[in-house]
């Protein structure tokens, strides 16, 4: 199977650069970051842009569209959230072919997310992971009202509970406010599992926080 997937998305690579046509590509060709040190100064350089109100917007003209229609070379990957306040290109000032985003809600780990990374990670040579979690996540509280009031959880929801259930445990008798710790705990948990996949070993990965009031993402011990 993992054959076969391997085999897929190498041949519809190679099949998307033997489509390209020679002059597709006007101006100058992207020159994404290539170490994950450079990756994430690329990443907190956009994210104070966009925090203080000064986005660049980089990478969204049709141009940059031709440009990367034969090929992408994103240069991070985000594990991030669905929430609709916490779009990665915006919060980090990126575009186009900047960022391979995989999203879920509370940034739970799958099967799918973890097949999404490999693809980033080994098939595009993607040099940084980086989980961002957020404050006020829906997730998390749904985690909490679930082991609050013992609730049921409905339908598909209950995956998501079920990942961030153990964050929560961990973290209920901590001072201070508990969905903000499951978050945290959460998160870098997600950070070390990823680390500690030999499927991801090519990778740096790190884990970080996106302030809602602020707009700033800061890095997770
Ligand atoms: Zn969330």
């Amino acid at each position: 199977m993992a054959s076969n997937r391997r085999a897929f998305l190498t041949a519809t690579a190679v099949t998307a650069l033997a489509a390209a046509p020679a002059t597709a590509a006007p101006g100058p060709r992207p020159r994404p970051p290539v170490t994950a040190r450079a990756a994430l100064d690329a990443l907190l350089a956009g994210n104070r842009r966009y925090a203080a109100d000064h986005p660049r917007h980089p990478h969204d003209s049709a141009g940059r569209r031709h440009l990367l229609a034969a090929a992408q070379h994103p240069f991070a990957v985000i594990v991030g959230c669905v929430d609709s306040r916490v779009p990665p290109e915006l919060v980090f000032d990126q575009g186009i072919g900047d960022l391979l985003c995989i999203r879920t809600a509370g940034q739970v780990l799958d099967e799918a997310v973890l097949g999404s990374i490999q693809y980033g990670v080994e098939e595009l040579g993607v040099p940084l992971v980086l989980v961002l979690g957020h404050e006020r996540c829906g997730a998390v509280a749904a985690t909490l009202e679930h082991l609050r009031t013992g609730a049921p959880v409905p339908g598909h929801l209950e995956l998501l509970v079920d990942e961030i259930v153990p964050a929560a445990r961990r973290t209920r008798a901590l001072p201070g406010d508990w969905a903000e710790h499951t978050m945290r705990a959460h998160a870098a948990w997600v950070r070390d599992a990823i680390r500690a996949d030999p499927s991801f070993g090519a990778a740096h990965v790190e884990a970080a926080r996106f302030d809602l009031d602020t707009g700033r993402v800061s890095l997770l011990p």
